[in-house]
């Protein structure tokens, strides 16, 4: 049975006793309100690790004011009794008063991959994101940290964070899972109402038109604006629906891996899902 452990010391203590019993540490960060997306990283961090930690933690920095942190959803008995069909030694959930002892005094400034796309939409979420994150290597210096594709950005700010600060933690980053219709699965699902369910496959359609397209050697800037237009023909309020290197998320010319990447609102819920499309070589 998984121990759910509060106490940030107590959390790495075990851990460093793990490790010094020869064992390989994998770390699962979340914020909880579980669904198979989560379940499918810890299913891998089980496969690959002798043991295993998912941390459970709404970080309040990587919020915007304006933003769900109070709304978003908060079920941790349910979470438990998920993990605990999985083979998960610790569930961390700290506090906020012990993640932040200082408020948020110190802050990780991220440029470049940080700046763009999410980071233009929501100031400030990378670098609480970034900041959270360091903080839970410290507390779980795990080998091996599991995040999922889905936030795709996400992940190129975690690959930047260990590689420009040295982090000895490797990333594993998991394909997304999806809802039958092809709906990437998320927390913030649950807010929508079933009409907005519905409609919410529009920006699957926009990543399905997206490939199609690209396969089909459209111009790039065309290829956007189908999958803008797929998206608000659903009633979605587009951020952004481009296609990027999928490296350095610039709309860069050269012939390295590219990526469909969308975010809208429906309604007042907030979805992001990508794609990323085959090598130029293998149209
Ligand atoms: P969150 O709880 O939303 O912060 O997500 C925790 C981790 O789960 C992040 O690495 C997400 O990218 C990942 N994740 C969320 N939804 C999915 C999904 N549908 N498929 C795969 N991974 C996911």
């Amino acid at each position: 049975m998984a121990e759910t452990i509060r106490d940030p010391k107590i959390m790495r203590a075990r851990i460093l006793e793990a490790r010094a019993a020869g064992k390989r540490v994998g770390f699962v960060p979340t914020m909880g309100a579980l669904h198979p997306g989560h379940l499918r990283l810890v299913e891998k961090a089980v496969e690959e690790s002798d043991v295993v930690a998912v941390s459970v933690f709404v970080n309040p920095c990587q919020f915007g004011p304006n933003e769900d942190y109070e709304r978003y959803p908060r079920m941790f008995e349910a979470d438990k009794t998920l993990l605990e069909t999985k083979d998960v030694q610790w569930i961390f959930t700290p506090d906020v008063k012990d993640i932040y002892p200082h408020g948020d005094s110190i802050n990780i400034a991220l440029r470049e991959v940080g700046d763009s796309l999410e980071g233009l939409i929501r100031p400030g979420h990378f670098s609480g994101v970034a900041t959270v994150v360091l903080k839970l290597f410290n507390l779980v210096p795990a080998h091996r940290t599991y995040f999922g594709a889905k936030d795709w950005q996400q992940t190129r700010v975690v690959k930047q964070l260990i590689e420009d600060l040295h982090l000895s933690i490797e990333l594993v980053v998991c394909p997304t899972v999806r809802e039958a219709d092809g709906l990437a699965m998320s927390s913030r699902n649950s807010y929508l109402s079933s009409d907005e369910r519905r409609r919410a496959v529009g920006i699957v359609h926009a990543l399905e038109k997206a490939k199609e397209l690209w396969q089909a050697n459209m111009p790039l800037a065309d290829i956007e604006s189908v999958m803008k237009k797929t998206m608000e023909d659903q009633g979605f309020s587009v951020d952004y629906a481009v296609i990027v290197d999928a490296e350095s998320l610039k709309p860069t010319q050269c012939t390295g891996q590219k990526i469909a990447l969308v975010a809208g609102h429906i309604g007042t819920t907030r979805l992001i899902d990508n794609c990323l499309l085959s090598h130029e070589s293998e149209k």
